[in-house]
């Protein structure tokens, strides 16, 4: 092993949250290295992590070229639009998220060549005293100290114990994202986040999906009637999604293209078997601590594994930091990009800090599902006293415009201050619009405040205003 290297900031995981601490630490002059273990597609080593290579920027990617595909034969004809024989080239079209990912990770190398932040591509197991050792890939070892160390190790897909990953037949997100072809048939198990955005590239392109969710509400983590609107919406599609099923076992039978899934569930009518071509196992994700810490760290894991932190995510152990999905709190790669930075202040003795009541979520699915802040059934269980306004993308000039009527915009505010509580959004593009709610509420604003700024006419923002105006039942374009 060569001689200990010493950095004021030794950040270990170069994904979302690891490359934000790691970006900002150097720019406030701190000398910082940063280690990931992670290879691309080439078997390079590829910086920023499940974010960039096999997760938020290849999904959106995918469902941009299906989003396209399933307009020219779902929407265009609206438009007076026809053509004959559209086809899709999947290698092309799994080809272009390839290089942007590369584009993507490249930047990332480029970034810490900037700020001067030392990469190193292996490893990295946390010892006592702040030492981290890491196993390059050319299989040298090197030891680096660091007066602080921030843990950013990400999470990893979760398996069932029937449904082991093969990388063929049975995969996660990564395998879905590389299917060579458009599955005839495809299974997906677990409603959720990855579930429904996946399964949506894949049904827009032709397959025939059906997504098996053990919960009898669909989407519960979304306002209930967001989550009624987009299940209308993926039935109209033809995603078939079956809530309330609990699978038990996979069988994998055949050989080559002929290989095929027995999926094997029950439901409300008893057992139920499902034969597929591929099947994707999407029900969450876990913190990836797998061989990250030794032994005498004193680092803690909570009873979920993920790594036990205060509010400004120190580990309780002198120096020793963890941030985004590898600790608590959603896992979203914005929540980790805040952390990392937040994480760098503290260090340089700035007041980092992290709103946790104001990260927005966004499901990239059509319609769109975007909110921020609380949901109706939360202010209930809370007993918040609260006001409602909502409004229909169907009356917005813009939407109709688009032929992307459907949805709404719904302003949560508290019915004695007025003070904004949660905005709630199904709809086109609605990801874009999110950021007015979390806005408002950033400033503490009011729905009297978002009702009385300008919005330019004729935008999808409207919805936001109008919503804003029902909450005191003056909405102009409907009813009241
Ligand atoms: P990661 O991105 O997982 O990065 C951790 C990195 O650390 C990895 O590169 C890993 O190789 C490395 N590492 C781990 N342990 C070690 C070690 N011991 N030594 C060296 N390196 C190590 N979030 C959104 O906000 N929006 C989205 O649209 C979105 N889409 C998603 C789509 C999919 C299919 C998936 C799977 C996830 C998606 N997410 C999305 C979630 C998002 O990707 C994660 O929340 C985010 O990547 C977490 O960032 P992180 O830095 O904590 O961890
Ligand atoms: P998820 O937690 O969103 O959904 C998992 C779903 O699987 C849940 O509905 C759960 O009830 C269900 N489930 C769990 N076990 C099951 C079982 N045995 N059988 C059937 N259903 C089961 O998890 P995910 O979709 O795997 O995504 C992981 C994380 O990645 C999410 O928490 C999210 O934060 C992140 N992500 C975010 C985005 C985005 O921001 N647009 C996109 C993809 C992923």
């Amino acid at each position: 092993m060569s001689e200990q290297q010493t950095f004021d900031v030794v950040v270990i995981g170069a994904g979302p949250a690891g490359y934000h601490a790691a970006i900002r630490a150097a720019q406030l002059g701190l000398k910082t290295a940063c280690i990931d273990a992670a290879l691309g597609k080439d078997g390079k080593p590829a910086l920023g992590g499940t974010c960039l290579r096999v997760g938020c920027i290849p999904s959106k990617a995918l469902l941009d070229s299906s989003r396209q595909y399933w307009n020219m034969g779902h929407l265009f004809d609206q438009h007076g639009i026809s053509f004959k024989d559209a086809k899709i080239d999947v290698a092309t079209m799994v080809g272009r998220k390839d290089k942007i990912v590369k584009q993507f990770t490249g930047g990332i190398e480029m970034l810490f060549k900037a700020n001067k932040v030392k990469a190193f591509f292996g490893f990295g197991t946390l010892h006592n005293g702040n030492v981290v050792k890491v196993k390059q890939h050319d299989g040298s070892e090197v030891e680096l100290k660091g007066t602080n160390v921030i843990l950013a190790a990400g999470s990893d897909s979760i398996e069932l114990p029937f449904a082991k990953f093969d990388g063929d037949c049975i995969v996660d997100n990564v395998g879905a994202l590389d299917f060579t072809e458009v599955p005839n048939r495809l299974a997906v198990i677990g409603a959720g986040v990855i579930g429904l955005e996946l399964g949506s590239v894949w049904k827009r392109l032709g397959a025939e999906v059906t997504i098996l969710e053990a919960l009898p509400d669909f989407l519960a983590v979304a306002d209930a009637e967001v989550s009624k609107t987009a299940a209308r919406e993926f039935k109209k599609q033809g995603l078939d999604i079956r809530l309330g099923a609990k699978v038990s076992a996979t069988e994998t039978k055949g050989k080559g293209k002929k290989k095929e899934v027995l999926v094997t569930y029950s439901d409300a009518k008893g057992e139920q078997t499902l034969t597929v071509d591929k099947l994707l196992v999407a029900v969450g994700r876990r913190a990836a601590t797998k061989g990250l810490l030794a032994d005498d760290t004193g680092v803690k894991l909570n009873e979920r594994g993920q790594i036990e932190v205060d509010a400004h995510c120190h580990t309780g152990v002198d120096g020793v930091w963890a941030i985004g999905d590898c600790v608590r709190g959603p896992m979203l790669a914005h929540k980790g990009f805040e952390e990392g930075i937040a994480v760098a202040e503290l260090i340089a003795g700035l007041p980092g800090h992290v709103n946790f009541d104001t990260i927005p979520w966004v499901i990239y699915t059509e319609p769109e599902i975007a909110w921020v802040g609380k949901t109706e059934q939360q202010l209930k269980d809370e007993g918040v006293p609260y006001k409602v306004g909502s409004f229909p993308f169907a009356a917005v000039g813009r939407a109709v415009a688009m032929a992307e009527p459907v949805g709404f915009a719904k302003v949560i505010a508290h019915a004695e201050s007025d003070r904004v509580l949660g905005l709630h959004l199904v709809g086109a593009n609605v990801s874009e619009l999110v950021h007015e709610g979390v806005l408002t509420m950033e400033f503490k604003g009011s729905a009297d405040d978002l009702a009385r700024i300008c919005h330019a006419h004729p935008t999808m923002s409207e919805a936001i205003h109008d919503a804003a105006m029902a909450v005191d039942k003056r909405a102009i374009h409907k009813a009241n």
